[in-house]
């Protein structure tokens, strides 16, 4: 019998005593409801309170939250815990199969008659039915019937096993459960075991060898000149019938419960597309089932003489999708394993440790030679010698890595614990709530954005260090997600380039090139409503990310695109204020500094024009919209200038732009002001007297232009970009005594 388990009898551990946030109608001793949405919650006045996780307020949960509520932050240490046990979780895993299904039963008895009548059955034509009279049920349905209890009971077994992995792979990560649930694993250990021998019931070990026997054959001399076979055509033809013939049976033994009478119709498949009544058919097909009936006598004899006293231990790693997670894995446990393989696992194994998928078999060599052969569907590996060593220290003191408040964000960052390998284990199977990308903190890097697979890669290699804050930690107040939804798409989306929107002067100039269109950007391309909030965190987090090649981490997947056109923009700065001057008036630089512009990064597929192939943006379509990857190279809009070796895609215009820094588009701004006056008194125009008050109060104010980070903004540039304003105060302070009204030059 199965064990009743509710929520307030979890043992909480370390997380007893952790605030969690809960609501109530405000009556006396009403129920608490875990979501605020809650259909149980029927009332509009709610009272939200923080209160400490403990029994007593378990027990006052109402049902619905009580099974199925989501609470606790996910991505934090009591998100994953309370997570973890809830829904599909630890408490409906433990409580589910225990026992026989209601609607689903069977008996011992009918499961080995069942396994009995296939077993007899195995070799008779599945065409020849004859009535026979056992209680009117002829003996195909009663066939029928008993491959259906076969198929049954083998999927509750899988069912019973994966249920079991599951429960054990949540308890290695809150050891405290352990004790809790010893006896409800015990129940679930006996009832594995009860599908385990019933299902082995169907599975002949005898065959099971022979069929190990039959893979293992070298490939034999074939008939290719036999007269019989004159039928399927040339010899080329016949040969590669054969050589197909060869291969279709020694797959069919990966298939053992189809029976030799399923094999002997392989002979079918040689004269298949060949008329039945030609000449030379009949003989073709029979002397195909000769050569089958010889093979498996070969294999049958293979089996015979193989060792059969002498066993090897193998473990054998139970495969797991890795995106798997106890709330969504839809994957069935044990699938991609063919029925050869299942049916050593149900004869062979001695030992199983299902948390961590794991199994112990003990099998013929000849089933060993198979199961370690490279076409295994199951990674098998020989198992210690010392069969018996003593069991792994389980103490919590031995285990760093389990589950408790302190290593993700639900303490102070005083408090924080170092991550480990398992943390980040745990965080992937428990989710959902693993970010892509976290702020971290270690002695060596100090604080640093990193993706999730980084900082695997660098614990695999002893890397020391605290996550911060994953991108859902970050507080929405910083982020004015609300703000942005609010506010109707503003005039200045557009980018404004010189030629392009309007002219140097608008207050809007440049935006498109800048964070806050970056921002809009990812807005736009991000549809759903989670996924917006999510972005914007991603976005805020990798904007602090000094290299964005550094937010590669080597794996696919990364990053959403729509991120990325947030971080960069293909737009392109338009450079003339920061030309040198020239001959030519109308399209002659004004030499000013590119000041704190120089910095601004560039991403490229290729700049080397000693690589073969033209440079993309890592958004093109051409670099298949892949973003920014470790490889990529990186330049500066000052190297931009020096160089002129460039071969740049002519569709994306070779590489996308880190976007623009506030003080960086203002210095953009700033920058082409200047330059549109110098090129209007370099036309030669002049200034009309009635404007010379303006355009001298327009120079004062560029003057007085600074970067907010004094560092972006040294002082040859200083001296320069003044030296032009002063030059140009002088000009316009000359050019009283011109009259000629004139536009200025574009
Ligand atoms: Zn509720
Ligand atoms: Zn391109």
């Amino acid at each position: 019998m199965g064990i009743e388990l509710s929520l307030a009898d979890v043992p909480l551990g370390p997380f007893e005593g952790s605030l969690v946030t809960v609501y109530s109608a405000k009556s006396k001793g009403a129920n608490l409801h875990v979501s605020r949405q809650c259909g149980q919650l029927r009332t509009s006045e709610v009272r939200t309170a923080d209160v400490p996780l403990e029994t007593a307020m378990l027990r006052r949960l109402c049902s619905r939250c009580a099974a199925w509520g989501v609470w606790g932050r996910p991505g934090t240490g009591l998100g994953m815990f309370l997570g973890a046990l809830g829904g599909t979780g630890l408490l409906y895993q433990l409580q589910s199969y225990v026992e026989p299904d209601e609607d689903e039963r069977w008996t011992d008895r009918e499961a080995r008659e069942a396994a009995e009548l296939l077993r007899t059955e195995q070799d008779v034509d599945p065409d020849d039915d004859e009535e026979e009279a056992e209680g009117g049920i002829s003996r195909r349905e009663a066939r029928e019937d008993a491959e259906e209890l076969r198929g049954l009971i083998f999927a509750h077994w899988r069912g019973a096993g994966r249920s079991l992995h599951r429960a054990q792979a949540v308890l290695v990560h809150f050891p405290w459960l352990e004790e809790w649930a010893k006896p409800s694993l015990t129940v679930k250990t006996r009832y594995l075991e009860t599908l385990r021998s019933q299902a082995a019931r169907f599975v002949d070990p005898e065959e099971l060898v022979v069929a190990a026997a039959a893979t293992a054959l070298p490939v034999p001399e074939l008939p290719h000149a036999d007269p019989a076979f004159a039928v399927l055509g040339g010899n080329s033809r016949v040969s590669r019938a054969l050589v197909d013939l060869w291969h279709r049976w020694q797959s069919a033994a990966e298939r053992p419960w189809e029976g030799p009478g399923t094999r002997a119709y392989l002979s079918y498949e040689i004269v298949r597309g060949i008329r039945s009544n030609r000449k030379g058919y009949d003989e073709a097909r029979a002397e195909a089932a000769r050569l089958i009936a010889s093979w498996d006598e070969q294999a049958r004899t293979a089996a015979t003489l193989a060792d059969r006293a002498h066993r090897c231990r193998l473990t054998a790693q139970i495969p797991e999708a890795p995106e798997a997670t106890p709330q969504h894995g839809s994957r069935d446990f044990l699938d991609g394993l063919d029925t050869w393989t299942l049916g050593a696992l149900l004869t062979w194994t001695v030992d199983a440790d299902w948390g961590s998928g794991v199994l112990t078999l003990e099998v013929p060599d000849l089933v060993a030679e198979r199961l370690l052969s490279p076409v295994s569907s199951l990674p098998c590996s020989p198992a210690a010698v010392a069969a018996d060593l003593p069991e792994p220290d389980r103490s919590p003191q031995r285990r760093p890595g389990i589950v408790r408040p302190g290593v993700f964000d639900d303490t102070p960052v005083f408090d924080r614990r170092p991550v480990t390998l398992d943390h980040i284990r745990a965080l992937r199977t428990l989710g959902p709530g693993a970010d892509e990308l976290y702020l971290v903190f270690s002695a060596s890097g100090g604080a640093e954005v990193l993706p999730l697979d980084t900082i695997e890669q660098r614990l695999a290699n002893g890397w020391l260090g605290v996550l911060i804050a994953g991108a859902r930690d970050l507080p929405g107040s910083v982020l004015g997600l609300q703000e942005l939804e609010q506010s109707p798409e503003p005039e200045a989306r557009e980018a404004r380039l010189p030629g392009r929107g309007q002219g140097v002067h608008d207050a809007n100039f440049g935006e498109g090139l800048g964070l806050a269109e970056g921002t809009r950007r990812t807005l736009r391309q991000t549809y759903g409503t989670e996924d917006r909030d999510l972005n914007l965190r991603l976005l805020a987090l990798a904007r602090g990310a000094h290299d964005l090649r550094s937010l590669d981490a080597g794996r696919p997947g990364g990053l959403p695109v729509a991120v990325w056109h947030g971080l960069l923009t293909e737009d392109r700065l338009s450079l003339a204020p920061f030309r040198q001057p020239g001959s030519d008036r109308w399209r002659s630089g004004s030499g000013l500094p590119l000041g704190p512009l120089a910095a601004v990064q560039l991403y490229t597929t290729n700049a080397s024009p000693l690589i073969e192939g033209k440079g993309h943006s890592p958004l093109c379509r051409h670099a298949h919209e892949r973003a920014v990857v470790a490889g990529d190279d990186l330049l500066t809009v000052a190297d931009l200038m020096a160089r002129t070796d460039f071969d740049w895609c002519s569709k994306c215009g070779g590489y996308a732009m880190r976007r623009l820094s506030d003080t960086q588009l203002s210095y953009y701004r700033a920058a082409h002001q200047l330059h549109g006056m110098k090129g209007r008194l370099d036309g030669g125009s002049g200034i009309p007297d009635t404007e010379i008050s303006t355009v001298i109060a327009r120079l004062d104010e560029l003057a007085a232009w600074h970067a907010d980070d004094e560092a972006e903004w040294c002082g040859s540039d200083s001296w320069q970009w003044q030296d032009t304003i002063r030059e140009l105060r002088r000009r316009v302070a000359s050019s009283h005594a011109v009259t000629v009204l004139g536009e200025p030059a574009s």
